[in-house]
C-alpha cells in the first residue's frame, strides 16, 4: 500500500510517499524559513504564496525520487488542520486536484496525529501508549489506546513550548526560529538563574509556560537597567531547565499511572537535546519503551501525514470531495471520525 501525502499547515511545503505505513519511500520538504526570518515569525500571507510556488516542484520531486507515479498510489492524505488556513488550502486544493483528477481515495489527517505517527516510521505502536506532543503550536500529553484514537489528558493553557522558546530567543535577539539556538546555548550555560517550574494544581497535566517567558523578560530587563551582566548561555540553561523539568516530570507521573507501554515524544521541540537527554535518564529506569524520531521527522514534513493517512485508509475513512481546511480541527472530533468509520 502506497501513500502520497501533502503537508502545508505551516511553512514548509511537503510531499512524502510511504509504503505500508511505516515504509518512507520519499520525503520532499521545502522550507521557507529564510523567506520569514526578516519578520522574525511566520507571516500567513508570504507562507501561503510559498506553497503555491512549490507544491508543483515539491511534488514532482517526491515522485521522481520514489520512482513511482500516481496511478501508482492507493490513497493521496493531506493536512486538513490545524494550521494556518491559507496555507492549508493550497495542500488541500492540490490533494484533491490530484485524488479528483486520477480517482484516488483522500484523507484528511488532523496534522498533530501526523507529529505522532512520525514515531510509527521507526517502530511500531503497542498500546496503551503516552504521547508527548511539544511543536511550535501545540503542547500536549495525548493518551492512545488504539489507532487513530487520541485522548487529550493534558494541554497548556497558554504558550506551547516551542513558542515559549521562539519567544525567549526573541528577547535574547536571536533569529527566528529560537530554539535550536537556545539549545546550543543552553549546552553551554549553567541553571544558576533558577526559573519557576509551572507545576498548577496537585495531579494536573496542564502545562503553563507564559510565567516563565515573563520571568525571563523581567529578569532581564532588571539586570540591563542595574548595569548588571548575565550570559546568554545561563539564561538558555536557566530556561531551558525550568521547561524540561516540567515537560519530563509530569510525562513521566502519565506513563506511570496509566500504564503505558510506550511513551513517545513528537513535534518540533522533541528535537532538543536537554529533553531528548532527561527522558532518556528517566525511562532508562522504567519498564517502558521511549520513542523520540530523529530530527527530520520532529518537525513538518509529510512522511508523518502519510503514516496518518495510512491509519485513517485502514479505518475506512475517506475524505468527501468538499474536504475543506480546518484551522482549529480539534484532535478529539478527528478521534470520533475514526471511530465512527472504523464501525
Ligand atoms: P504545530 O505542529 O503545533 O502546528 P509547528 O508545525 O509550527 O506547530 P513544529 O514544526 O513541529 O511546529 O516545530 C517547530 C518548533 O520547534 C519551533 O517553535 C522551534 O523553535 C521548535 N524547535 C525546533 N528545534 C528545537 C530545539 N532543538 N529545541 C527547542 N525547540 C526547538
Ligand atoms: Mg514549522
Ligand atoms: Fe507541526
Amino acid at each position: 500500500q502506497y501513500i502520497l501525502a501533502i503537508e502545508t499547515s505551516c511553512d514548509e511545503t511537503a510531499c512524502a510517499v510511504v509504503k505500508n505505513g511505516t515504509e518512507i519511500v520519499a520525503n520532499v520538504v521545502a522550507s521557507q524559513i529564510e523567506s520569514h526570518k526578516r519578520f522574525g515569525g511566520v507571516v500567513p500571507e508570504i507562507a501561503s504564496r510559498h506553497h503555491v510556488e512549490q507544491m508543483t516542484i515539491v511534488l514532482a520531486e517526491t515522485l521522481k525520487k520514489a520512482q513511482l507515479t500516481i496511478d501508482e498510489m492507493d490513497a493521496i492524505a493531506v493536512t486538513e488542520g490545524p494550521g494556518l488556513v491559507g496555507a492549508l488550502l493550497v495542500g488541500v486544493n492540490a490533494a484533491k486536484a490530484l485524488a479528483f483528477a486520477k480517482q484516488k481515495p483522500l484523507l484528511g489527517v488532523h496534522h498533530i496525529a501526523g507529529h505522532i505517527y512520525a514515531n510509527r516510521l521507526t517502530k511500531e505502536f503497542e498500546f496503551p501508549l503516552l504521547a508527548l506532543v511539544v511543536s511550535g503550536g501545540h503542547t500536549e500529553l495525548i493518551l492512545m489506546k488504539e489507532h487513530g484514537v487520541f485522548e487529550i489528558i493534558g494541554e497548556t493553557r497558554d504558550d506551547a513550548a516551542g513558542e515559549a522558546y521562539d519567544k525567549v530567543a526573541r528577547t535574547l535577539a536571536l533569529p527566528y526560529p529560537g530554539g535550536p539556538l537556545i539549545d546550543q546555548l543552553a549546552s553551554e550555560g549553567d541553571d544558576t538563574l533558577h526559573f519557576p517550574r509551572a507545576w498548577l494544581e496537585e495531579g494536573s497535566y496542564d502545562f503553563s509556560f507564559s510565567g516563565l517567558k515573563s520571568a525571563v523578560i523581567n529578569k532581564l530587563h532588571n539586570a540591563e537597567q542595574r548595569g548588571e551582566e548575565i550570559k546568554r548561555e545561563d539564561v538558555a540553561a536557566s530556561f531551558q531547565a525550568s521547561v524540561v523539568e516540567v515537560l519530563s516530570t509530569k510525562t513521566h507521573k502519565a506513563a506511570k499511572q496509566y500504564g503505558v507501554k510506550q511513551v513517545i515524544v513528537a513535534g518540533g521541540v522533541a528535537a532538543n537535546k536537554g529533553l531528548r537527554a532527561e527522558l532518556n535518564r528517566i525511562f532508562a529506569q522504567e519498564n517502558m519503551e521511549l520513542l523520540i524520531p530523529p530530527l527530520h521527522l520532529c518537525t513538518d514534513n509529510a512522511a508523518m501525514i502519510a503514516a496518518a493517512g495510512s491509519i485513517a485508509y485502514h479505518l475506512g475513512h475517506r475524505a468527501d470531495w468538499d474536504l475543506n481546511a480546518n484551522p482549529s480541527l480539534s484532535l478529539e472530533r478527528y478521534s470520533l471520525r475514526n471511530k465512527r468509520d472504523s464501525c
